[in-house]
């Protein structure tokens, strides 16, 4: 589970407000300079989210395990399974399937 305090993107004050939403994500207002935007951008978020699947795939968890542990799709941990095969030196991935 990712901890993150926001802070404004303009001021870096964290005294901030929701105000209202866009696309299904929070907006947020800060009260110090009145600055409103989405401060928390779904793309970082997720990216460290598969970095720590990729780690996990290393360590030659298995994939439903990786499931249980981070909360991404099985089938998301397949592709990504796939692709760190592909940067390996070796064989060229047919042993992921571990279920
Ligand atoms: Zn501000």
């Amino acid at each position: 589970m990712l901890q993150t305090t926001i802070t404004c993107a303009k001021c870096g004050s964290s005294a901030l407000r929701k105000n209202g939403s866009s696309g299904g994500k929070a907006k947020y207002q800060c009260t110090a300079c009145r600055h409103q935007a989405v401060l928390l951008p779904t793309a970082p978020v997720r990216a460290a989210r598969y970095e720590q699947v990729s780690k996990l795939l290393v360590e030659r968890n298995s994939q439903r395990s990786i499931v249980r542990a981070t909360g991404v799709a099985r089938m998301t941990v397949a592709k990504l399974a796939k692709k760190s095969a592909a940067h390996l030196p070796g064989a060229p991935g047919a042993d992921e399937r571990t279920s």
